[in-house]
């Protein structure tokens, strides 16, 4: 248990890691984050940064005697990084939800063993492998590398009349796994967190909309049926609770439409704060940064109640422009990542309006 004053240390340096400095301080906690590019943006809000690479072992002892328990922004966070640190210090969430979550083949194979919807998928080691598996589940599929995908890499849509020895270079010929297609009606997600004790508290199922592959808006309400809603918050109970989790999760689901009414099933856990939980900061009685606070710091958690309709649209590359309209919008909270230059694709900041 944290005491008011202690540190928590944060692997990497983005939004997240910032977001998350920024709902330590009011508790009392202080933030160091680690990362290895030197202009980090969570630097510039937290009390203390190292500037190294994962591997550097003298840097993490560093670390690991200066903070009093050690969380992460991403899921890539290396093994032996993750290993080195826990011998040292608490390591929240545990290593083994990263094992899990990061070879989507692991992660997939996990939430089918605990009873819960996924994409049909299998294996796919070869050119051989992903022929039989296209034998099997058909067209269209997605290939996906089992490692180090994100925001639509390292993928490739298998339609009709898709060459597979040109997908599986596509994908760079590396472990996969192929999906079948699933024709969803929306993508939704629910964001959780769970504490050391074991308690379990999830925000409202949110609905998000993807432009080229990437978040774009996130909406609350959910076009979704309380029975799915339900469902979706016992889904992240049970991954939580499976894997002994402390922190902030998200589980990334699939709604579709059947005659009896929809049906969730799940795409991806991100063993992290996320990008679909960014409007809990003005729209939920806690938000998710300072939920994950209290969950790693072993406190107990906040109360998750929505505050009213929501919007949150992500400023991607250039929208990051609009900040002085969106500043001039009576309710719209702007957040704006101080990264300096923008770029096609790079998340710059957002801005969640709420409607009471
Ligand atoms: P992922 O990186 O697995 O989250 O996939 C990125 C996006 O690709 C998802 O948000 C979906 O829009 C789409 N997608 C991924 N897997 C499937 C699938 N099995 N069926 C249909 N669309 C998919």
């Amino acid at each position: 248990m944290l005491r008011p004053g202690d540190t928590i240390g944060i692997l990497g340096g983005g939004q997240l890691a910032r977001m998350i400095a920024l709902a330590a301080a009011p508790l009392g906690l202080r933030c160091h984050v680690y990362a290895p590019e030197a202009e980090s943006c969570a630097f510039d809000v937290c009390a203390r940064h190292s500037v190294a690479a994962y591997e550097d072992e003298a840097a993490l002892a560093a670390f690991a005697e200066a903070v009093a328990v050690v969380t992460y922004e991403f899921e890539n966070v290396p093994a032996a990084t993750a290993a080195f640190l826990a011998a040292r210090c608490p390591v929240l969430p545990g290593p083994r939800a990263l094992a899990v979550t990061q070879d989507r083949l692991t992660e997939k194979s996990f939430v089918r063993d605990l009873g819960l919807a996924t994409p049909d998928f299998r294996a796919v080691d070869d050119l051989a492998g992903l022929e039989a598996a296209v034998a099997a589940l058909g067209r269209p599929s997605v290939l996906k590398t089992r490692r180090f995908g994100y925001d639509g890499k390292g993928q490739a849509m298998i339609r009709p009349d898709t060459d597979l020895a040109a997908a599986w270079d596509t994908i760079g010929r590396k472990p996969a796994i192929l999906e079948s297609f699933v024709p969803f009606v929306r993508e939704v997600s629910v964001v959780a967190a769970r504490g050391r004790s074991g308690d379990v508290v999830a925000f409202d199922v949110c609905e998000n909309e993807h432009r080229d592959h990437i978040l774009a808006f996130t909406r609350l309400p959910a076009q979704l049926s309380p029975a799915s809603a339900h469902a979706a918050h016992e889904h992240a109970a049970r991954i939580a609770t499976a894997l002994d989790y402390v922190g902030v999760l998200a589980v990334e689901l699939f709604v579709v439409e059947e005659a009896g009414g929809d049906r969730i099933l799940v795409n991806e856990i991100a063993p992290r704060v996320h990008n679909s939980g960014h409007w809990t900061i003005e729209g939920a009685e806690t938000s998710q940064f300072e939920q994950h606070v209290r969950a790693v710091a072993g406190w107990p958690l906040g109360s998750a109640r929505r505050l009213g309709g929501i919007e949150m649209e992500n400023l991607i590359g250039a929208a990051i422009e609009r900040a002085p309209a969106i500043l001039a919008e009576p309710g719209a909270h702007l957040h704006d990542y101080g990264k300096g230059d923008h770029r096609p694709g790079r998340k710059m900041g957002h801005v969640t309006r709420v409607k009471v």
